[in-house]
């Protein structure tokens, strides 16, 4: 089926784009709102830099109001006990809502980050109604238990919502992010109070306006737009929320679990950073394919993805070949226009994030890596920051662009003569997210798999991705899992009802 957003011009979208006014307000008990202070943070566009709109910037005060709301809706049962055929119906009318929104919520997106508007009409906005439509379907496919304690008793383990959960989310995917936590936070039957990231805010205020009109009861979903160490802090910090569900940098995700030891022991989860490696066999077959999925593995969203293949571990014997393969799919992604449907590659987030890339750029030149491709800021006179593809060859393990995590365009290609060696290479990080192997060896494939300390592995394939499989990383990559049904983990309760029998 052709997408027919996906026929429109870059003038279509530059004119919806002038004439769009985008909601700056919070949502806090069904209403939108100012901060209480009445102050606001600017939105600036990925684009261009323009700005797209004084957004509320909230303050502990507002987080207050919002978990007081949400802790209200929760004590009322005015979500947690409808009737689950009601709660499924309002989440896939929400589901609904958003794909009938497509067209404004990608062109959000779009503005708020920069992506190019193809990937936000035909990833982000589709996957995250696919997403809460998942989780409306499984409001009634989990079941307890009844325990094996023998004929003198019958223990039931139910499972119960834990209440008010808090999520804390970053800007590279942020409807997407969000809605990997909201979709399971409100099944579950919790209430939900959201801190979007401050560099892309508007489509988490629009997505919670859409869940209001598919009939979320007030208070359940609160959005509460503001910077990470206020309004992300105070969240974090706050003794009535349950649980906080983050995703972010590992930097902050080591903050918010000590807010949690400050405060109340709040349940914490995180999904953090990575640096994950993709090794290539010489035995594997198809060196385009194995080229083609490293380059999106690492290009796609700019290279803003936690799961980026940013470690490219290729044996000695095809560096070569591969290296050429890859610079050719790498070069047709030329930076341009975010808003016109040919673009592949769009701008980053914004200037620090530039700037921090760019940093990474000039450190992997200094300590001795060899640019194969990239490493320039183009189209600087837009005002938005675009870095070409970018490909590192010989780079060595201890080198910065090997170890830390660049969240850009930027490749690190490092050469290996046997499987063991690539495996302890790519186990060599503090971070665990993902990792990849390509070989034709079925042994040698689950052997890797099972030595590779990452969440996720995938054999002949990179970042191959369904909502029924969990996503989250070992060590600092962060614990818990977000999407499936084991995301449920971390909104539920389990209960243990003993009843005698004797
Ligand atoms: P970040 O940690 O700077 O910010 C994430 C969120 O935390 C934002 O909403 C921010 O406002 C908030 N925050 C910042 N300081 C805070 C504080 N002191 N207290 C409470 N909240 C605070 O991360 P980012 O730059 O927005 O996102 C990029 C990071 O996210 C990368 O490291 C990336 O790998 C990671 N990420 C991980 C996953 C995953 O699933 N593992 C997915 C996407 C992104």
């Amino acid at each position: 089926m052709v997408d027919i957003s996906l026929l429109r011009t870059a003038d279509f979208w530059r004119q919806r784009a002038s004439e769009l006014v985008p909601d700056s307000h919070a949502l806090i008990d069904g209403k939108r709102v100012e901060s209480i202070d009445g102050a606001t943070f600017d939105c600036l566009s990925s684009i261009d830099g323009r700005r797209l709109a004084a957004v509320a910037a909230c303050a502990a005060s507002d987080v207050d109001s919002a978990v007081a709301s949400a802790r209200a809706a929760f004590s009322r049962g005015d979500w947690a006990e409808q009737s689950l055929a009601d709660r499924k119906k309002v989440l896939l009318r929400f589901a609904d809502l958003i794909e009938r929104h497509v067209d404004e919520l990608a062109l959000l997106e779009t503005l708020d980050t920069g992506k190019p508007i193809r990937d936000s009409l035909q990833v982000d906005v589709p996957s995250t109604a696919r997403c809460i439509r998942w989780y409306a379907e499984a409001v009634d496919k989990v079941y307890g238990e009844v325990a094996p304690t023998g004929s003198d008793a019958l223990a039931l383990v139910t499972r119960e919502p834990v209440g008010v959960v808090g999520a804390i989310v970053p800007w590279n995917f942020p409807m997407l992010m969000a809605a990997w936590k909201i979709g399971p936070v409100l099944a579950a039957g919790n209430s939900l109070v959201l801190k979007p990231s401050e560099k892309s805010p508007l489509t988490a205020i629009r997505l919670a306006a859409l869940a209001l009109e598919a009939g979320l009861p007030a208070g359940v979903f609160n959005v509460v737009p503001g910077f990470g160490p206020t309004a992300g802090k105070a969240l974090a910090l706050h003794h009535d929320v349950d649980a906080i569900t983050f995703t972010g940098s590992t930097a902050t995700g080591r903050l918010i679990m000590q807010y949690a030891g400050q405060s109340n022991l709040k349940r914490v989860s995180l999904e953090c950073g990575g640096k994950s490696p993709n090794i290539v066999m010489d035995d594997y077959p198809d060196i385009a394919r194995a080229a083609r999925a490293a380059a999106a593995g690492i290009f796609f969203n700019q290279g803003q993805m936690c799961s980026a293949g940013s470690r490219l571990l290729v044996h000695s014997s095809i560096r070569e070949p591969m290296l050429e393969q890859i610079a050719r799919f790498a070069q047709r992604m030329v930076p341009g226009d975010p808003l016109d449907p040919d673009t592949r590659l769009g701008a980053l987030v914004d200037e620090e994030q530039t700037q921090k890339v760019l940093g990474y750029i000039e450190s992997g030149r200094t300590e001795g890596a060899r640019l194969a491709l990239g490493g320039r800021r183009v189209r600087e006179q837009t005002g938005g920051g675009y870095i070409e593809p970018t490909i590192f060859d010989g780079v060595r393990p201890a080198m910065r662009i090997a170890r830390e995590e660049v969240f850009g365009p930027v490749l690190s290609v490092i050469g290996f003569d046997t499987l063991e060696e690539a495996v302890r290479i790519g186990n060599d990080t503090h971070y665990g997210l993902a990792a990849a192997v390509w070989t034709r060896d079925i042994t040698a494939a689950h052997r890797a798999a099972r030595s590779l300390r990452a969440g996720m592995v995938y054999i002949n394939c990179y970042d191959a991705d369904d909502i029924t499989v969990p996503f989250g990383g070992y060590r600092e990559s962060g614990f818990g899992r977000d999407k499936s049904l084991h995301a449920f983990d971390k909104y539920t309760e389990l209960k243990t009802t003993w009843i005698d029998l004797s």
